[in-house]
């Protein structure tokens, strides 16, 4: 994971990292891991997440692991702004369930001084990259990839197994309905 020597880290100006994975990869955690390390360092942290991502709690971002930090809901991507004036870092959970808007704000948040982590589900059920994690990942300084572990095969997992038949692009609080597979074992339902 990114670890900053104070020489490659931009001096004067904001950034954008995203970490972006499949299901169960550990990209909540990850986020967690990063927002925590900058609280401990005194930098004022806000997080937020999408209206959708009611899972586990309306008001933390909790990881897989049972995790979690307090969060901001938004409707509207651009109270993101108004919300986080006095913050060096905001974290944003569940990238994808935003609208391509969320990617002029967070241009903007780094524009103006801040640290932006972006954590999000680059592919759906179908290994369809899932926007706006591909415009997210264009304009990151930094990106991780995080993989899970095939259930089938132990392999490392890029892609979310959905267990049940369904045409919908998202089935929100279902997760007991995925698992994380490798390429080799995951199939449409
Ligand atoms: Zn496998």
């Amino acid at each position: 994971m990114i670890e900053y020597n104070l020489k490659s880290v931009p001096q004067n100006t904001g950034w954008i990292e995203v970490i972006a994975g499949c299901m169960f990869s550990g990209k909540t955690e990850e986020l967690i891991r990063r927002l925590r390390r900058a609280q401990i360092a005194k930098l004022n942290v806000k997080i937020f997440k999408p209206e959708i991502d009611k899972r586990y709690s309306s008001e933390k971002i909790v990881s897989h692991s049972e995790q979690s930090l307090p969060s901001t809901i938004i409707n509207n991507t651009s109270d993101i702004l108004d919300l986080s004036h006095d913050s060096h870092v905001v974290g944003i959970d569940e990238a994808q369930f935003f609208d391509s808007s969320i990617l002029e704000i967070c241009i903007k948040l780094a524009a103006s001084g801040k640290r932006v982590i972006a954590a999000g589900l680059d592919m759906d059920y179908r290994g369809v990259p899932f926007e706006p994690m591909p415009q997210f990942l264009a304009i990151a300084e930094y990106i991780t990839k995080t993989l899970a572990i095939c259930v089938v095969c132990g392999n490392p997992a890029n892609m979310t197994q959905r267990k049940i038949a369904s045409g919908e692009r998202v089935l929100v609080g279902a997760s007991d309905s995925y698992e994380a597979r490798c390429r080799l074992h995951h199939y449409i339902p």
